[in-house]
């Protein structure tokens, strides 16, 4: 690396980092929720790993690929911090049927494939991080099939951050949507976010986790990105029941994801934490090659639930559960 690239890295760097010192600093606010001890460390993005040129996607040689939607989700992450000082005052407590309706209307026509409702548990929130309202407000995008199909290449990576660019636009449109209509409301920026968003999802009833720890849904099996909203609205329809545990019974007897991981960062049985939070993959094993392949995403392109429909699925693993 030549003293310009250096030079180069570090302004990112530093510009991430004070993204990150803005989310840290909610913490230091009065009456917000913050993690508990069983609370996960946000270790994806590190800033500190930028200046040596190894952290996806904050590298010289993925700048030219996904350099726009990088800058645009970071100037998105520091706005859905600093927007908060627009919350009105006394936000209202209560959405009317009409008012959710035109809510979630708009979230469609903005490219929103599902939303959930649920309670925040504080073990999801990271270590060093806040939200100020612990409702809820899941939101998934679609990750594109066919750049899927060619992972891994420059294509998908390009579309994968450009979803991530695309959802944290979307999240910071339907946040300022909330608020003009009176309601407080945060954004949560689906890179790296202040939840962790996958058991969130699957807490609000989206889907469940597939073997490689992403979201499954029926909508869409694991090809998605994840944000939230988190608002002081009292009576959203929260989600009281999830339909899709089978889909952990379902993982069990098919492993492809495991055999299909080039690296084997996949781990045939995950981590437990104390919280019940699990950890499915060897972090230091999938980044190497992610690094070397600007993004893998072979174990979403080789899924059981990206190359067949829930249904067909469902319906396989129901008769041979009679
Ligand atoms: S992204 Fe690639 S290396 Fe990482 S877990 Fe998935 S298949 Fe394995
Ligand atoms: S590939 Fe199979 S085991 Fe892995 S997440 Fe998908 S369905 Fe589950």
């Amino acid at each position: 690396m030549n003293i310009i690239e250096k030079a180069f890295l570090k302004v990112i760097r530093n510009k991430v980092a004070k993204w990150f010192n803005l989310e840290r600093s909610l913490t230091s606010l009065e009456n917000v929720y913050t993690s508990t001890e069983n609370s996960p460390e946000r270790s994806w993005p590190n800033p500190d790993r930028i200046p040596s040129g190894e952290e996806v996607p904050f590298s010289l040689k993925n700048i030219p690929i996904v350099g726009n939607s990088l800058r645009s989700a970071i100037d998105d992450g520091v706005k859905a911090i600093k927007s908060i000082q627009e919350n009105p005052k006394l936000g209202r407590l209560s959405i009317a049927d009409h008012e959710l309706k035109e809510f979630e209307a708009l979230a469609r026509l903005k490219g929103i494939g599902a939303i959930g409702y649920t309670k925040l548990p504080a073990h999801l929130i990271f270590k060093d991080r806040a939200v100020l309202y612990n409702t809820a407000i899941v939101l998934i995008m679609e990750m594109d099939s066919i750049a899927i199909k060619n992972a891994p290449s420059v294509d998908t990576f390009r579309m994968v951050m450009s979803t991530y660019d695309k959802l944290g636009k979307v999240t910071n449109l339907l946040t300022e949507k909330l608020r003009k209509m009176g309601y407080q409301a945060q954004a949560g920026h689906p890179l790296g976010g202040l939840v962790l968003y996958p058991p969130l999802a699957v807490k609000a009833g989206m889907g469940w986790f597939g073997r490689h720890g992403l979201l499954i849904t029926p909508h869409f099996g694991p090809r998605q990105r994840i944000a939230a909203i988190f608002a002081n609205i009292d009576n959203l329809p929260l989600s009281e029941a999830n339909e899709h545990s089978w889909i952990g019974k379902f993982c069990d007897r098919c492993g492809k994801c495991i055999r299909e991981c080039p690296s084997n960062a996949i781990l045939e049985l995950p981590i437990e934490h104390k919280s019940g939070r699990k950890t499915h993959i060897i972090r230091e094993n999938c980044l190497p090659l992610f690094v070397k392949q600007q993004g893998c995403t072979i174990c979403v392109k080789e899924c059981s639930f990206t190359n067949n429909s829930y249904k067909d699925l469902y319906e396989r693993f129901k008769a041979q559960n009679k």
